[in-house]
């Protein structure tokens, strides 16, 4: 899963996802920060939160890197990322940046 997931500047991992992939999870295809709309999302493990890219460069602009968060984040991120996204049936047409 590693070769799916991207990085932050601050190391923060996240997952870009089209709206058939926020609908497949049970999302609602909104922002969970500002409600908007998406067509494309974000997953972003640490803020437990799937965000639209407005909000998700915002974030990103002023995040902090806290080691207890890339430690938490190395530890849990496989899970929580399977269970929004089944990499092995879903394709995600989408390319690491
Ligand atoms: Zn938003």
């Amino acid at each position: 899963m590693e070769d799916y997931l991207s990085k932050t500047p601050q190391g923060y991992t996240y997952l870009p996802v089209k709206r058939k992939h926020m609908l497949n999870w049970g999302g609602l295809a909104v922002c969970d920060y500002c409600n908007a709309d998406m067509e494309q999302g974000y997953l972003v493990y640490i803020l437990n939160s799937c965000i639209c890219p407005d909000c998700f460069n915002d974030w990103v602009k002023r995040a902090q890197t806290y080691t207890e968060d890339l430690k938490m984040q190395d530890e849990y991120q496989d899970e929580w990322y399977c269970h929004h996204i089944n990499f092995g049936h879903v394709e995600l047409d989408v390319k690491r940046s």
